[in-house]
């Protein structure tokens, strides 16, 4: 079975690092699924558009909220306004979702439901029954913590810890923050160079929505 990466990108940071996060991915002909806050996505539509060309894109939250230490109510509002600013330039739906932190809880779970979300690529640390949205959990934390940087490794130490995963895993959820990889050439090139390791091994890297609609459908057991 061939082996699927998906690569899920946080978008808070500066518009040159989306962009040179986005451009990296094309130069490897690759495509991958976008969530902005609403705050970014308002400051760069035309960033969103152009990457909209290409990606998935949807909704990271309104302004990078830690969901759970919110009321149900002031959760809906952050989750709606993000998401409602990004389908307003898209011009389109955006019905997939994630938190920020991965920190969700039992309210946001609710909401995604209440609200019509198809998929959630949140969960790390906490686990629910997630109804009806489509649960896509991360595989692994992030690119880059300081810890690198403590114990005297270089900056691609981060990209490497997928190739330890890859034969384990499929598929392989990638989160990549732009505020990392998107900071100087070394991350994208350590990034690229998993990407052509991936691609060696005939990996496929699909958007979520393209992930989603290859699926087979699963058949349960006569009732
Ligand atoms: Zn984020």
């Amino acid at each position: 079975m061939p082996k699927t990466v998906l690569l899920c990108v946080d978008c808070e940071g500066s518009r040159e690092q989306i962009l040179r996060v986005a451009r990296a991915f094309e130069s490897h002909g690759v495509a991958a699924t976008f969530f902005f806050t609403g705050e970014t996505a308002a400051s760069y539509p035309d960033v969103v558009r152009d990457i909209a060309r290409t990606h998935c894109v949807n909704s990271h939250t309104q302004s990078h909220a830690n969901l759970r230490r919110l009321t149900k109510t002031r959760q809906r509002q952050e989750i709606l306004n993000g998401r409602d600013t990004v389908e307003a330039i898209l011009g389109a739906a955006a019905r997939g979702f994630r938190a920020p932190y991965h920190a969700i809880n039992r309210d946001t779970v609710n909401i995604l439901n209440e609200e019509g979300f198809r998929f959630d690529v949140s969960g790390l640390y906490y686990r629910y029954n997630m109804g009806r949205v489509i649960e896509i959990r991360p595989s692994w934390f992030r690119e880059w913590t300081g810890l690198y940087d403590w114990l005297h490794l270089p900056a691609r130490t981060g990209w490497d810890i997928p190739r330890l995963l890859f034969p384990f895993l499929n598929p392989l959820v990638l989160p990549v923050h732009p505020h990392y990889t998107g900071r100087d050439d070394a991350f994208t090139a350590a990034m690229g160079r998993f990407i052509r390791f991936a691609r060696r091994r005939s990996a496929r890297f699909l958007t979520i929505a393209e992930h989603l609609r290859a699926q087979v459908p699963v058949v349960g057991p006569a009732s």
